[in-house]
């Protein structure tokens, strides 16, 4: 008798760069220059998804390309911190064997989200954060960068913007221009496995050693066996709302929909404390899901039909 096997479904990928989209500075430069690298790193992580590749496999490809664009605030093009410095967080999740992996605060390793990859796969723990990190990188052989691969011109001028904002007591005016850029993406793969991946510089002039949700397995990335997170907003409202767990529990417990879920989060909860931003979501069902409060975010995704979108503002969907 032959063995029946369930035939292989299109996978699904979704990704984005940041809910920190202001309309007044979108220019058509930067609208092309993002919806290419969006593009980009939907078509890297799919080749890998489409060849039978694990949704882990394609996350991680997809936000390698976004670490590396200059264009979102993970990896090169990170945002500074008050002292000047790019520290990177980043976190990884394979829904199908409910492992994770993050890191916070590394200075040195150009693509975080593999390095949170290592230590889900290479180390007993889930969560390394500063030197201990770069440690651990060391000791895996993970190469470094010099702390000049991360740093732009526009990147710079931000933070001596919101320095000099600060210093003259007009902190209010900053507005989310501060705050949001993270890259993540989210998949479903051809064996119904999900996955979902964030990476980020966190927030401009940010200080203290502050960590966002990005890193944070349950408020900016979650995946299971029924669906995928990867959220960007600000992430104090973000770690206080567990939003990408939240998500998955009122569907595990409450039965509701995935678009229900993830609009009650990001309209409903989020506003309630005063917080913006938003998610991307897919489920096991192959229901996918990206609401913002903010006026836009940079996002892309190829559903079943293999077709490649992105979209900035919401008249564009
Ligand atoms: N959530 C990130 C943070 O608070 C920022 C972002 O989404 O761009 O660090």
């Amino acid at each position: 008798m032959t063995a029946s096997r369930t035939p292989a479904t299109p996978p699904i990928l979704l990704v984005h760069g940041g809910a920190g989209v202001i309309r007044e500075t979108l220019t058509p430069e930067i609208e092309a220059a993002v919806e290419h690298d969006l593009a980009r790193a939907l078509e890297a992580g799919h080749a890998v998804l489409r060849d039978g590749g694990s949704a882990l496999d394609g996350v991680a490809a997809a936000v390698v390309v976004l670490e590396d664009s200059p264009h979102f605030n993970a990896g090169h093009g990170a945002v500074f911190t008050h002292e000047g410095i790019n520290e990177l967080d980043a976190s990884i999740m394979d829904g199908s064997a409910r492992h994770a992996g993050a890191v916070a605060g590394v200075r040195r390793i150009r693509n975080p989200i593999l390095l949170a990859r290592a230590v889900m796969e290479q180390s007993p723990h889930v969560m390394l954060f500063g030197e201990g990190a770069e440690r651990f990188a060391e000791s895996i052989g993970t190469p470094f960068v010099d702390p000049a691969w991360f740093h732009t011109d526009t990147r710079w001028q931000q933070l001596q913007d919101a320095i000099a904002k600060e210093s003259a007591g007009r902190q209010a005016e900053l507005g989310r221009a501060i705050h949001y850029g993270t890259v993540g993406a989210v998949a479903l793969d051809t064996q119904g496995r999900l996955a979902a991946a964030t990476s980020t510089g966190g927030m401009t002039n940010k200080r203290w050693g502050r960590v966002g949700d990005s890193p944070i397995i349950g408020a900016g990335t979650w995946a299971d066996d029924r669906v995928a997170v990867s959220a960007t907003g600000w992430g104090e409202y973000f770690i206080r709302a567990g939003v990408a767990r939240d998500i998955a529990a009122r569907m595990a417990y409450g039965g509701a929909t995935l678009t229900e879920a993830a609009h009650a989060v990001i309209d409903e909860v989020i506003p309630a404390l005063g917080g913006d931003g938003g998610v991307i979501a897919v489920d096991r069902d192959g229901n996918i899901a990206l609401p913002y409060n903010t006026d836009g975010m940079y996002r892309g995704w190829i559903d079943r039909d293999g077709r490649a979108h992105t979209a900035i503002l919401a008249a564009k969907g």
